[in-house]
């Protein structure tokens, strides 16, 4: 009988879920997993423990304890993150805005100022919302593009927003540009540096000096917008719908 066999006979099964600084961390273990990895998973709310097989009680504690300044890194993210419901308050396109859902028989969102109402008869106000504050955030980053365009003097072709993690923005040699349609819930000025970074990209293809001289033709404090999004930018991602 091979030593596998033996201890498998002698272990007990471990518990599916673990309780770990107040936190739930449910195990998955897998045939393929060769080390432990510990993620949040954010659709359901918990941490996911994945282990080979076989592991034991002491290799997933010590596990743990390593794991230490990185899981309380995490917890700390996830009481950040903010389930957009009724009475939330949000701010769009740098003004804090609160929501409001009701029953109505049109689907509809109305922006009234510090307001944002949300009608539907089907319950899909979140569904509703999340398209309204994309195409929101398209039309803005699209005027600004437009406007950095006529005072550069280049042009561009079709503008997009994405969900993206890794990029605010992107410009290809084809003229088309990209945004992270979460740029909405940034302040302006820092949406209008995105913009004019991108559109200055029309001139230089790169990050030189004359690329950044370009940057502050358009957009002065650039630096300070910058810095922003490096120190402040995953505040974006705290929305979730
Ligand atoms: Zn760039």
């Amino acid at each position: 009988m091979s030593l596998r066999k033996i201890f498998k006979t002698k272990v007990s099964p471990l518990p599916q879920e673990w309780h770990h600084k107040g936190q739930v961390i449910r195990l998955s273990p897998l045939k393929r997993a060769r080390n432990i990895k510990l993620a949040y998973d954010s659709k359901r709310d918990h941490f996911r423990l994945t282990t080979p097989v076989y592991v034991t009680k002491r290799e997933i504690e010590k596990f743990l304890t390593h794991a230490d300044s990185w899981f309380d890194e995490r917890v700390q993210q996830t009481k950040d993150l903010v389930n957009v419901d009724h009475g939330s308050v949000v701010p769009i396109l740098g003004q804090a805005c609160q929501i409001h859902f009701q029953k109505d028989i049109k689907r509809k969102v109305v922006f009234d100022a510090t307001l944002i109402t949300v009608s539907d008869h089907q319950a899909k106000h979140l569904e509703l919302l999340e398209i309204e504050l994309r195409q929101k955030s398209l039309e803005f980053l699209t005027k600004k593009s437009h406007e950095f365009t006529a005072a550069l003097g280049v042009s561009i072709k079709k503008i997009v927003v994405r969900d993206t993690y890794s990029r605010w923005g992107s410009c290809a040699a084809s003229g088309n540009l990209s945004y992270s349609w979460r740029l909405i819930f940034a302040p302006l000025e820092v949406l209008e540096y995105v913009c004019a970074h991108e559109v200055s990209h029309r001139k230089h293809m790169n990050h030189s000096q004359d690329f950044w001289q370009t940057v502050a033709s358009i957009c002065p404090n650039y630096r300070k917008h910058r810095a922003w999004l490096k120190a402040e930018g995953k505040q974006v991602f705290r929305y979730r719908f």
